[in-house]
């Protein structure tokens, strides 16, 4: 999912979104709960409407936001507190309030509030967290009030195995449309991601979405998509793309680096994206004197380089090649494949 923080896919119109290949989108609790507010975007038709996006649409539940924006400002069992970074409001995020916030926006699939915390942390606060989060998550399915919007559990449990699994196992019980892994990319290697990953997913059901929240890089994707995971989002490929860097399958290129001067090349020979329709030499006289179509042309490769990857991996899935597949992507990168445990 191309992330859409404000309820914009940052620097795309909503039909070059569409055409990247993406068919679902993500929104930011946190950010529209702010601004414009949660009740004006239900006053303007919901998030479809205001953006006028028509495929589906998740939203997360602002826990994630609220930690990694450093705004916290207490977790209670009551509700995570915190000062908004644009004009110091005290907000009080009950999993209550989260709902209510996801249905004005009028998501189809909503995240349950659950309690993140940095890593590496104790294993008392880890088991704090994660119980807190399973009592959320059951607070969150009590005030869910839309039918026809999902509600996905977020598994936590840091990097230990044991509390993955106890956590993936008691929300699975509870029968939610989909799971999450929480809790990574929040400064772990991407080794201790991909075997977080995979003791969490064998307990989860498997006729049911696995969603990776907040990852990751090419290699996340395809290391992680080994190991049972479906769906992810990450702002990599448009963060990484305004800032004039390119995934490719030879590895990122920045565009800014003067070797790229007077190269005719597109950045990739075979990419449906507009920007592969013009030269590196181009894109970076864009980047270097600051044009806004630099941003959104290297935005748009990027999500479509991002979409094809899992286009691929769905495709290679089907033929019973996927491993062969991975292990090809991943020496272009210059990696190898992390072997499954
Ligand atoms: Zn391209």
């Amino acid at each position: 999912m191309p992330v859409g923080t404000q309820g914009t896919v940052k620097g795309l119109t909503i039909d070059q979104v569409a055409s990247t290949g993406a068919d679902m989108i993500l929104g930011n609790t946190y950010h529209l709960r702010l601004r414009p507010g949660h009740e004006t975007v239900r006053q303007l038709g919901g998030l479809h409407a205001m953006s006028g996006w028509d495929g589906p649409i998740l939203t997360d539940s602002g826990g994630f936001q609220v930690f990694s924006l450093g705004a916290l400002n207490s977790v209670t069992e009551q509700a995570a507190t915190f000062r908004s970074h644009i004009d110091g409001e005290k907000v009080v995020l009950t999993p209550e309030h989260s709902i209510e916030i996801q249905e004005a926006l009028g998501s189809d699939v909503a995240m349950v509030l659950d309690h993140v915390i940095a890593l590496p942390a104790s294993k008392p606060e880890v088991e704090d967290a994660l119980a807190r989060s399973i009592r959320w998550a059951a607070r969150c399915r009590e005030a869910s009030t839309l039918d026809r919007q999902a509600l996905f559990a977020i598994v936590q449990g840091g990097l230990d195995p044991e509390l993955r699994r106890q956590c993936a196992t008691e929300l699975a019980s509870m029968d939610f449309e989909g799971y999450a892994v929480g809790g990574l990319s929040v400064g772990e290697t991407p080794e201790e991601m991909y075997a977080a990953a995979a003791v969490t997913t064998p307990h989860l059901p498997a006729d049911k979405p696995r969603y990776l929240m907040g990852v990751g890089t090419p290699r996340d994707l395809l290391e992680n998509i080994a190991r049972g995971i479906d769906l992810f989002d990450c702002v990599m490929p448009t963060r990484n793309g305004r800032n004039g860097l390119a995934f490719t399958d030879k590895g990122p290129i920045k565009l800014r680096n003067a070797v790229h001067r007077e190269d005719t090349q597109p950045l990739m020979e075979d990419c449906p994206c507009l920007a592969c329709r013009h030269s590196r030499g181009y894109l970076r006289h864009l980047f270097i004197a600051k044009e806004m179509l630099g941003p959104t042309l290297l935005s748009h490769h990027n999500l479509t380089y991002y979409g094809r990857i899992m286009a691929e991996a769905r495709e290679a899935i089907q033929q019973d090649r996927f491993s062969q597949f991975a292990a090809e992507k991943l020496a272009g990168w210059g990696h190898r494949p992390v072997p499954l445990a």
